[in-house]
């Protein structure tokens, strides 16, 4: 090798240590968020941290589930970043993949802990990989799917108002605190359809 293609060799090993240098974690904003040393705010790229598909618990319950996930599994951490298409979004938080010094694929792994969704309104190079991950979360029941209403189009779940002669859709606002699902085929026969919600009726 002569000197000039050494120094070549050299500059081009340095950039590319650069290109993979890893940024030391300063803080979990919230489930899919993080700031890092020099980089600042991160969007992490293909999830979403939920709110949550079961509506007997708050919103904002198993956000802050999906923030604790995340912290444990980055706390004291330095990350490895790597980037798709776009490099910031419009609030000009960058964009990126993390990986632990494991070879952990943080990304992918919240979607697979079941603590986000695989995000799939804006195409991604690891889409596929992300809803499979999503579907074996799912199966699985973990995280946010763990109690989750089953959906059946066949015997739909219900919710009923513990003081009440109404039955409700899911995410009908008439629900209040204390409600509980029930298959359609148990439904007690005093119970009404909600004229808000507009479940099923018998
Ligand atoms: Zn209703």
């Amino acid at each position: 090798m002569t000197a000039r293609a050494a120094r070549l060799a050299l500059c081009l090993a340095i950039s590319l240590g650069l290109a993979q240098s890893s940024y030391r974690v300063v803080r979990v904003v919230d489930g899919d968020t993080v700031v890092l040393e020099s980089l600042g705010t991160v969007r992490l790229i293909g999830v979403d941290t939920p709110e949550t598909v079961d509506p007997r618990k708050p919103v904002e319950a198993f956000g802050k589930e999906a923030s604790a996930f995340l912290l444990a599994l980055l706390k004291g951490q330095a990350v490895r970043v790597e980037y798709d298409q776009a490099r910031t979004d419009k609030y000009g938080r960058t964009l990126a993949y993390l990986y632990l010094a494991d070879g952990t694929f943080v990304n992918r792994k919240i979607v697979e802990a079941g603590f986000g969704y695989a995000y799939t309104e804006f195409p991604f190079k690891y889409l596929d990989e992300f809803r499979a991950a999503e579907r074996g979360a799912r199966a699985q029941k973990r995280g946010l799917w763990a109690d989750a209403i089953p959906v059946s189009t066949s015997n739909p779940i219900v919710l009923v108002n513990r003081k009440g002669s109404v039955y409700h859709r899911p995410k009908c606002r008439e629900l209040v605190a204390g409600f509980y699902p029930v298959p359609m085929s148990d439904l007690p026969v005093k119970l009404t359809p909600c004229k808000v919600c507009k479940p099923p009726a018998r």
